[in-house]
């Protein structure tokens, strides 16, 4: 009996593996077609400055859109892409895409910065200043309203190639951020070094911080740690009206979350932005 129930236990894990495998190259496979056939596209969620009230940007992230499954999120195939090496071909597509929207923004008057995310490959890449020059100019984007968004964890191989690529990068007048702040890396040296502009604080701190007293802690430290060098200190995941007040009180520049939209077309932040304060803040 238990012999049978230890056989079947193990045909389970098997077939669940196998399906766990199965999908894991269907997406493989389908990612290199879905760029040829135009499967992705980029939704944007607004990021506001909290002083003013006002949509000054939005984030880049990337959704598949896929004829049978409909639309997946990053997370079930960009750890795929990165595998494969076709994330240097679907980033450049979404730097591209991302420039495009908004060189049209400011054609219609609307002066908003685009945050894109970079993944350790393209970071690596020899040409990445290319890219970024290519996508800059074929756009006619000007570099100050581009934002390019590394990870502490993409810092921890702070190869020459790295550093080399962030400062060519830095050179084109572009900004850079760290996201994710404060779930990587412990040494912190590299935030002097590098000419970041921008801390995004993880949302694993802003979900709890009206609740959890080391979190409002943390994120208290980052926001006067982001002050006293000179940077954008920006809150992730914020959900919620009495988090947001909190962020303000403790002089957080920027803020992003559901509380504040979702991730969603174009068109939603285009009005978001044309109001003058949409989330009445400090109203
Ligand atoms: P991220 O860059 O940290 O992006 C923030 C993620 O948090 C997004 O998930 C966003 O939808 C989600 N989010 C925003 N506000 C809230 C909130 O209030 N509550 C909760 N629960 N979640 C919130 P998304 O779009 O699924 O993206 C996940 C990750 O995928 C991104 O994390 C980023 O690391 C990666 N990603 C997305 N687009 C790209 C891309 O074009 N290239 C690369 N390399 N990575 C990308
Ligand atoms: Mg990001
Ligand atoms: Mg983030
Ligand atoms: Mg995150």
């Amino acid at each position: 009996h238990a012999k049978a129930s230890g056989r079947n236990t193990h045909r389970f894990f098997a077939e669940a593996m196998n399906a766990e495998a199965v999908a894991h190259l269907s997406i493989r496979g389908g990612l290199r077609r879905a760029l040829e056939r135009g499967e992705f596209l980029i939704h944007y969620q607004p990021q506001v400055n909290l002083d003013s009230g006002m949509v000054f940007g939005a984030e880049a992230l990337i959704r598949w859109n896929h004829p049978e499954r409909g639309m997946i999120p990053p997370g079930a195939f960009i750890p795929i892409a990165e595998d494969s090496g076709l994330i240097v071909p679907i980033g450049d597509w979404v730097l591209r895409e991302a420039c495009r929207q908004a060189a049209q923004w400011q054609a219609a008057g609307l002066p908003l910065t685009v945050a894109v995310n970079l993944s350790a490959r393209q970071l690596q890449r020899p040409d990445l200043a290319r890219t970024v020059t290519d996508a800059l100019t074929d756009s006619g984007l000007d570099p100050l309203f581009l934002e390019l968004e590394l990870t502490e964890s993409m810092l921890i191989q702070n190869t020459d190639a790295v550093l080399e690529n962030i400062r060519r990068v830095k050179a084109l007048g572009v900004q850079l951020s760290i996201d994710d702040f404060g779930t990587g890396y412990s040494n912190l040296s590299y935030i002097g070094r590098l000419a970041v502009d921008k801390l995004k604080i993880d949302r694993s701190f802003i979900m709890d911080l009206c609740r959890n007293h080391d979190s409002a802690r943390i994120t208290a430290a980052v926001i006067q740690m982001a002050h006293s060098l000179n940077l954008t200190a920006v809150a992730e995941g914020v959900e919620d009206a009495e988090t947001l007040e909190q962020l303000r009180q403790l002089r957080c520049d920027v803020a992003q979350g559901y509380f504040l939209g979702r991730p969603g077309p174009a068109e939603a932040v285009e009005r978001a932005a044309r109001q003058a304060n949409p989330f009445h803040i400090g109203a």
